[in-house]
């Protein structure tokens, strides 16, 4: 299946900058894993060109030979299994490192269900010790922050950099640079959000950051027997905060959300997780219609409604802000009701946020280019 390959993910033109849109919203499809090649699982995501995502919905779980009408989407963009780290982070997160240098805030979600790579984005993949290991979105936008100061203009304005690392769990919030303490999340009588004691530490370089996140992600994960028993339930905040003296000079919020079925999930027996679960789902619908907030330009954004829209408030208002959302897909068929529910979601967000007209842009036929083996019937295909 090599069609994929020609896929070009460079501007258009140098205008064609790489996004200056406020609010974007990408969809990245990360390759089938090992437990689903075993099972022979059917892959049910094509992205035929860069804006495109394209789910063919089984009809049935008996026959899953016989496809329902493929559901089609259009993003900003739209990464397949072939776009590692270093591509993504160039369309969505690398063009509003600018925004914290012109003292506004910038804000980059990770949405999608567990193992479908939003840590793996967000984190790069490294686990505690290896070195080398792909760099993610947090590492990449720190290195670029450095670079950014290095610029005459901005070396002379005594910038320093500043990072934060913490976690809201249910409706608590922990700080991950502090062996997990507790931290109090108060708004003050002008409506400023505090996450009272949460510890930033300065980083000199672009190692001393690669150390914080480290630390942070060591300390999100220790005590579980698997990386995602507990961070797929938590919401996980990296900030690079830019301060010049004592004042916020602009910041960078880099989350790695919570697992979006774990909402989903009402059936679940335990009282605790399925409070759990609806914890996570408030949380992702009031950063729905936050985002949707943001973009209409409304003094009324309902930040109030969660934990999470409560400590990035800043993010959807002003201006300067700008937000990208990274929606992560796993290819496989077991997982097409999750993934569907996740493209609607990041539908919804981009409804409001590409130019505010609610429009999309009609999808054309010959934007479409479906693998042959997705419309013919195919004896191999596995039943669940
Ligand atoms: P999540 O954080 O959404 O629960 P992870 O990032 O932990 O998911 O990903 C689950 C597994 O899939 C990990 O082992 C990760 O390394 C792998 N993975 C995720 N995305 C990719 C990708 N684009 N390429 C290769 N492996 C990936
Ligand atoms: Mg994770």
């Amino acid at each position: 299946r090599n069609y994929r390959a020609q896929i070009d993910y460079r501007p258009l033109s140098m205008f064609d900058s790489v996004n200056e849109n406020r609010i974007s919203v990408c969809v990245r499809k990360r390759p089938l894993n090992k437990k689903e090649l075993t099972k022979a699982e059917v892959d049910v995501i094509t992205i035929p060109s860069r804006d495109i995502t394209i789910l063919h919905q089984p009809q049935t779980r008996v026959d899953l030979t016989k496809y329902l009408d493929n559901q089609k989407f259009r993003f900003d963009y739209s990464f397949d299994e072939y776009a590692n780290n270093e591509l993504v982070y160039r369309f969505t997160a690398a063009p509003l490192v600018k925004t914290i240098f012109d003292n506004g805030n910038a804000t980059c979600f990770a949405y999608g269900q567990t193992g479908s790579g939003k840590t793996h984005t967000m984190g790069g993949d490294f686990s505690g010790k290896k070195q080398n290991a792909a760099m993610g979105i947090y590492a990449l936008t720190a290195r670029d922050v450095f670079r950014m100061l290095e610029q005459p203009q901005y070396r002379r304005k005594d910038l320093s950099v500043h990072c934060a690392f913490f976690e809201i769990y249910g409706t608590k919030t922990f700080d991950l640079l502090n062996e997990k303490a507790e931290l109090r999340v108060l708004e003050d009588k002008m409506q400023k959000v505090q996450v009272v004691g949460l510890k930033e530490e300065q980083a000199m370089n672009e190692n001393d950051v690669l150390e914080l996140i480290n630390k942070g992600t060591l300390v999100r994960t220790a005590g579980t027997t698997s990386a995602n028993a507990n961070s797929s339930r938590s919401h996980a905040i990296f900030q690079i905060i830019l301060r010049q003296g004592k004042k916020v000079w602009g910041k960078f919020s880099l989350i790695d959300l919570a697992g979006n079925e774990r909402g989903q999930d009402t059936r679940e027996c335990d009282r605790d997780t399925r409070k759990e679960g609806a914890n996570i789902n408030q949380s992702l619908l009031a950063l729905k219609e936050c985002i949707r907030g943001m973009a209409r330009n409304s003094s009324h954004v309902p930040f109030r409604q969660s934990k999470l829209t409560m400590v990035l408030r800043d993010s959807f208002i002003g201006e300067k802000s700008r937000t990208v959302m990274i929606s992560m897909i796993s290819p496989g068929i077991s997982s097409s009701d999750h993934t569907l529910n996740t493209l609607r979601y990041a539908d919804r967000v981009k409804e409001m946020g590409t130019d505010g007209s609610g429009e999309a842009t009609p999808i054309r036929d010959e934007e479409l280019f479906i693998p042959q083996s997705m419309e013919k019937s195919d004896d191999e295909y596995d039943e669940e």
